[in-house]
């Protein structure tokens, strides 16, 4: 075969926008999560010329991940394709690509694969990433819930974990192996816990011949005195209550001082657990390479109209942002996302800025089947009635009819049946992330391990 390689060139920048529409302003919106997406809406329709630039093709419903990874809910199903989310903005571009760095003097945000796109206005809405308070290598084995991949990974492990103690003879290995340790009392920790605890106890109990589901052992960790610390007292009494009747270990003022490899020490106790699940803070995905001012969680510090101080027409907003309403900072919630970024693509339509004020519609979280909380200032609803507004708030908030109509009659069949569809074991395991069973800590091959474990299981 003639040798037909091209010699390399270093390749020059090319500009990744496409093709002008005509008008003199550009904005570029780097992230499609609530907030980009919300500006983008904004501005759909517009004279305004929009890029939209994401890492991914398709916008997450991040708040129902927690779904994908306990196996009620598809990936499909709270996730849409940008492109065809703004298919009918005729003045919105999107572009598919990693932002690295901001080129401040050229005013033009540089992407990893060497392209770069021109901006008259930036808008930085690049959301979060899990703060693991400065034990990252702990994320290797206690990971958060940030992507679909993340949740088809621990819905894999969760499974698998069940496959292994199935067939698992050691009394030891087997209880690990039915141990999952959720970490942080949030909603997210506390949506886990209690979705979690669902599939151990209804769900996979019909699978099963050999598990007991009250093997299943589910432990949630929460350093401080309370769960959902930024709802009412009642509300965190209420759902560690809930919590405990579904079996969960609910463990408060505890703290985790070291992840392994399948094991988590807690208030100096180590517990040996298939699954960790890390829910305990954020920290702001603005790349350090941006060059901006950023908060301890690294969120980029913005004035009241979300512009960024000292870097004319470049704002940020969302996860990403560090905004401070009557001396707090403002949660990071999809909500506060979306709510700064229609305000901002309007004010962007309208040439003019002006200060952001965050209006509260309630926080949510579900706990189970029966069990939600609703606070909306000095209404605390809970229960079904908390649940019935939780699931209708989210699935108005899912883009799309076609997801809409598809959540809610999951739900509806999920509600009747306790029947999760979506049982696959689709991933494998990542070599970084083995627990007990998958443990590579003592060289042992994992296919070898679970042979011995079934040799254990037929010599009975
Ligand atoms: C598991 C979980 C559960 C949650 N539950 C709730 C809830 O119940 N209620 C609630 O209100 N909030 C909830 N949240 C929080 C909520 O999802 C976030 O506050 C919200 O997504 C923030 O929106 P955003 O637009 O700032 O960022 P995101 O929605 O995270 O979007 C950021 C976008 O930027 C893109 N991006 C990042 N870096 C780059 C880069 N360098 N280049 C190009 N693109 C990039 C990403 O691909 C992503 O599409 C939850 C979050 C998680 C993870």
């Amino acid at each position: 075969m003639p040798d037909t390689a091209i010699p390399r060139r270093p390749k020059p920048s090319v500009d990744r926008t496409p093709a002008a529409v005509g008008t003199a302003r550009h904005v570029v919106i780097v992230g499609a999560g609530f907030g980009g997406l919300a500006c983008a809406q904004a501005l759909a329709g517009s004279e305004v010329r929009v890029t939209v630039v994401d890492r991914r093709n398709h916008h997450l419903f991040q708040p129902l991940l927690y779904q994908v990874a306990t196996a009620a809910l598809s990936p499909a199903d709270i996730a849409s394709p940008i492109r065809s989310i703004l298919s009918r903005a005729n003045n919105i571009d999107v572009v598919m690509g990693e932002v690295r760095a901001i080129d401040h003097a050229g005013r033009r945000v540089l992407l990893a694969d060497g392209g770069h796109v021109p901006f008259d206005t930036l808008v930085l809405a690049t959301g979060s990433a899990y703060n693991y308070f400065g034990h990252d290598e702990w994320a290797r084995h206690a990971p958060g819930l940030k992507s679909i991949r993340d949740a088809r990974r621990l819905r894999a492990r969760l499974l698998r974990s069940f496959e292994e103690a199935e067939s698992c003879a050691l009394p030891g290995r087997r209880s690990a192996l039915l141990t999952t340790v959720i970490v942080g009392g949030g909603p997210t920790g506390v949506e886990m816990a209690g979705a979690v605890a669902e599939l151990a106890r209804f769900t996979l109990r019909r699978d099963f011949r050999r598990i007991d589901a009250h093997e299943a052992r589910i432990i949630l960790v929460e350093a401080g005195p309370r769960l959902l610390a930024s709802f009412s007292p009642e509300t965190s009494d209420y759902a560690a209550a809930s919590l405990r009747g579904l079996g969960v270990e609910v463990r408060l003022g505890a703290k985790v001082t070291d992840v392994s490899d399948g094991a988590v020490t807690i208030d100096g106790a180590s517990v040996e657990a298939a699954t960790l699940i890390w829910a305990a803070g954020i920290r702001a995905l603005a790349p350090a390479s941006l060059g901006f001012e950023v908060d301890r969680a690294g969120r980029i510090e913005v004035a009241d109209d979300l512009s960024v101080p000292g870097r004319a027409g470049v704002f940020a907003l969302g996860d990403a942002a560090s905004f401070s309403q009557d001396d707090h900072p403002l949660p990071a919630l999809a909500q506060v996302a979306r709510q700064q970024g229609t305000h901002l693509g309007r004010a962007l339509l309208a040439g003019t800025t002006r200060p952001f004020r965050y209006v509260s519609r309630g926080d949510t979280a579900v706990i189970g089947r029966h069990a939600a909380v609703f606070d909306a200032g000095r209404w605390h609803l809970r229960g079904r009635v908390a649940w019935l507004l939780w699931a209708l708030v989210h699935i108005y908030l899912l883009v799309g009819f076609d997801k809409r109509l598809q959540v809610g009659l999951k739900w509806l069949w999920r509600y009747t049946t306790f029947e999760r569809g979506a049982r696959l074991i689709d991933e494998e395991e990542p070599a970084t992330q083995s627990g007990p069973g998958h443990s590579s800590r003592d060289g042992e091959h994992p296919l070898r391990r679970l042979a011995t474990v079934r040799e254990g299981v037929d010599g009975d």
